[in-house]
C-alpha cells in the first residue's frame, strides 16, 4: 500500500546486458571487468588506485589492517553512523573510541579528536554523513600532528567535495559501498580508493587470503604454485558485480543533480515548519545528497514515524547513536549522556524518501503528510 517508496533502484536493460556479457566470459570471479571498474572508479574520484571488495564493511576492515591497526589499538570515530563503521574497527581487533559530532551537521567534530588521543591511538575513522564531507583539512592536521592514519567511510559520499577536497584526497584510504541503496549498486559491493601503490598492493593481497596468485593469473599463463605470505580475508569483488556497476558510473552526476533538486524542494516545502529542522550544508560543500534527514522533537519522533508509515510514506532512521546499541552498551559501558549531540540527533532523526527517479510530486506529498502529523490531525 506504500504510496511513496523510500527508495527504488534504477537498474535496467543496460545492466542486464552487461551482466549477460560477463556471464559469456570465462571468469566469473575477480578478473578484467573488476580491473576496468577499479580504473574507472578511481578516475571518477580523481585518485590513483582503487581496490574493489564485496562490501564497504570489508573495505573498512582491510583499510584499517593495511594501515597498521592491530589488536589492542584504538581508533577514533563517530557514534553518528551506520554500525559498520564501528564493527570494522572491532574486526581489526581495535577498540572504537567515540567522540561527539557537530550539532549542526552530525559529522565528527574535528576539534574533539585531540582530547581522545592516547598512546594506543592508531587511526581516525571519519564518516561523511549523509553525503556531506567532514572537515578533512582539520582532521588531517590533527592526524599529522600525532602520526595517525585517516580512513574515510565514504559510503554516502561518492559525489561530494568540500573546499576542493574530495574523498580519498587527504585520507589514507576512502571506503565506498555499493549496497542496494547506495548511489551505484551491485546489490552488495564495496571499494577502497588509495593514493599509494604500496597500499594498493597490500589491500589486493589482504582481500584474497594473502595469496600471491589468483584465478585470473591461471588463465593468463601456465599453472604456477602460489604462496601465502600473510594472513588475509576473502573480500574480492567478482566480475558479475563489476559488470553491474560499470554502466552506472556515467549516471553519477545526473543522478546527483536530481537528488540535489529534490532536496531543494524538500527544504523549500518545509522551510515554514518550525517543528522540523535538518542538518546544515556548510558553505563550500558539494553535498552528495545521499540521504535527506529531518529532525523532530525526540518526544514525538517514534509516533511521527508510525503515522507517516500509516500514511504510506516510506521512511528510515539514519541513525540511532551507535554507542547506545545494546552490544556497545554491554561491552563498553556506554550510557545516555556520553555524547549528547549524537544522542540528540539519534533521537530526533527521520530519513525521508530520496532517490534519483523519485517523482517530484512526491516531495509535497511527504511534506504535507509530515506537517499534518506534526499538527496532530
Ligand atoms: C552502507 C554503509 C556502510 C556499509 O556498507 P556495506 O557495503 O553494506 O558493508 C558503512 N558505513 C556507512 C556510513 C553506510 O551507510
Amino acid at each position: 500500500m506504500t504510496k511513496v517508496p523510500f527508495f527504488r533502484h534504477q537498474l535496467g536493460s543496460r545492466e542486464v546486458a552487461a551482466v549477460a556479457e560477463a556471464l559469456e566470459g570465462p571468469i566469473l570471479t575477480t578478473g578484467e571487468i573488476v580491473d576496468r571498474f577499479e580504473e574507472e572508479f578511481a578516475a571518477y574520484l580523481g585518485l590513483e588506485h582503487c581496490v574493489a571488495t564485496t562490501s564497504c564493511t570489508g573495505a573498512l576492515h582491510l583499510a584499517l589492517l593495511a594501515l597498521g591497526v592491530d589488536a589492542g589499538d584504538e581508533v577514533i570515530t563517530t557514534p553518528m553512523t551506520f554500525v559498520a563503521s564501528a564493527t570494522a574497527i572491532l574486526q581489526a581487533g581495535a577498540r572504537p573510541v567515540f567522540v561527539d559530532v557537530e550539532p549542526r551537521t552530525g559529522n565528527l567534530a574535528a576539534e574533539n579528536v585531540e582530547a581522545a588521543i592516547t598512546p594506543k591511538t592508531r587511526a581516525i575513522l571519519v564518516v561523511h554523513l549523509y553525503g556531506q564531507m567532514c572537515d578533512m583539512r582539520a582532521v588531517r592536521a590533527v592526524a599529522d600532528r600525532h602520526g595517525l592514519a585517516v580512513v574515510e567511510d565514504a559510503a554516502h559520499c561518492v559525489e561530494g567535495r568540500r573546499d576542493g577536497v574530495r574523498p580519498g584526497m587527504l585520507g589514507d584510504a576512502a571506503c565506498f559501498s555499493f549496497y542496494a541503496t547506495k548511489s551505484i549498486t551491485s546489490g552488495e559491493g564495496g571499494a577502497i580508493a588509495v593514493r599509494s601503490a604500496d597500499l594498493r598492493r597490500r589491500l589486493r593481497s589482504l582481500r584474497h587470503h594473502g595469496m600471491t596468485k589468483t584465478a585470473i593469473d591461471r588463465l593468463r599463463g601456465p599453472y604456477e604454485h602460489w604462496d601465502v605470505q600473510e594472513f588475509g580475508w576473502k573480500y574480492n569483488m567478482d566480475n558479475i558485480q563489476a559488470a553491474l556497476l560499470l554502466p552506472q558510473l556515467g549516471d553519477l552526476e545526473s543522478n546527483w543533480r536530481r537528488r540535489d533538486r529534490l532536496v531543494q524542494r524538500y527544504e523549500a516545502a518545509l522551510s515554514d515548519v518550525t517543528a522540523v529542522a535538518w542538518p546544515e550544508t556548510v558553505p563550500g560543500s558539494k553535498h552528495a545528497r545521499h540521504m535527506f534527514t529531518v529532525w523532530v522533537d525526540p518526544e514525538h519522533r517514534d509516533s511521527v514515524i508510525a503515522a507517516l508509515q500509516r500514511d504510506g510514506i516510506g521512511i528510515a532512521v539514519n541513525y540511532r547513536a551507535v554507542h547506545l546499541l545494546s552490544y556497545f552498551r554491554d561491552r563498553f559501558g556506554f550510557a545516555p549522556g556520553c555524547f549528547r549531540y549524537a544522542e540528540r540527533i539519534g533521537a530526533s532523526t527521520i530519513t525521508l524518501p530520496l532517490y534519483p527517479a523519485m517523482p517530484e510530486e512526491h516531495v509535497p506529498l511527504v511534506a504535507e503528510a509530515l506537517k499534518r502529523v506534526l499538527r496532530g490531525d
